[in-house]
């Protein structure tokens, strides 16, 4: 399609997929899913396939890199070649240096990165399918394999975008809503909190919208709060069950 050819997003009250302005993508996650990482997790979102991976705390080279006080959060975001419609050139790029250094200040205020002086915990995201709301998904898995991880949090990060289609403020929007939308907005937060810890806005929105689409995107955080709960307790009980046979716990 052309770029000056209108895409219609919404026809007869439902987006283009069928859903409500205020319904997420299916959102599926696990843990523990890679065996020679710390922790792990792996996450679809709608046509979105994400990987999670920690590896750390491990003592941090240079060494004049290294923080007495506490460890160094190193994210890093990878858009597989082959995760979009038309190859990305491999390796870094403007965006995801961006992607990564968001990630990063996100997850820095959860982590309590002050039990571990002088190391590194490193995150690898690789997003090997993408459909739009990548960093969203990239963050929600990354918290969750810290978690795995057992590294000491204060609070998962949950992360979900809202934005502006045809005039109208819908969550969770999908590739061809990003492309041919009018405005995107993802949010991360500290459920526990209600902390703003990401924020970014592609697009204009007046006021009363900004407002609208914050307050569907926090909504939309607070599932994915839920669902990861539910995923990291479902894996501890399945840890326990199979530790726990003997004594009959
Ligand atoms: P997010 O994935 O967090 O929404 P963007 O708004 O920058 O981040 O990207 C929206 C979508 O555009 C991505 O999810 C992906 O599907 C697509 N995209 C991003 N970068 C590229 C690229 N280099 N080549 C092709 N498609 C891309």
């Amino acid at each position: 399609m052309s770029s000056n050819e209108e895409m219609v997003l919404i026809k007869d009250g439902k987006r283009l997929d069928g859903r409500d302005f205020d319904e997420l993508r299916d959102v599926k996650m696990e843990v523990s899913v890679l065996e020679r990482a710390v922790g792990s997790a792996y996450m679809e979102w709608g046509k979105n396939k994400v990987m999670a991976a920690v590896y750390g705390p491990r003592e941090l080279h240079p060494k004049f890199l290294q923080d007495p006080t506490k460890a160094l959060l190193r994210c890093t975001y990878n858009l597989a070649p082959f995760s979009v419609e038309e190859r990305k050139r491999p390796g870094p790029d403007r965006r995801s240096v961006e992607i990564s250094k968001v990630t990063t200040e996100a997850l820095s205020s959860v982590v309590m990165l002050e039990k571990f002086p002088n190391t590194v915990i490193d995150v690898f995201i690789e997003i090997l399918q993408a459909d739009a709301g990548t960093r969203c998904v990239g963050l929600t898995a990354a918290s969750l394999a810290l978690a795995d991880a057992g590294i000491p949090m204060r609070d998962l990060v949950a992360a979900c975008s809202a934005g502006k289609i045809q005039g109208e403020i819908v969550v969770d929007l999908m590739k061809e809503e990003d492309n041919y939308g009018e405005c995107d907005l993802p949010l991360a937060i500290i459920p526990r909190k209600g902390e703003v810890v990401l924020l970014q806005m592609d697009g204009k929105l007046t006021k009363d919208e900004f407002k609208k689409a914050y307050e569907l995107a926090f909504k939309g955080a607070m599932k994915v709060y839920e669902m990861q709960k539910n995923t990291l307790l479902g894996s501890m009980k399945r840890f326990v069950g199979e530790g726990g046979n003997d004594d009959g716990n």
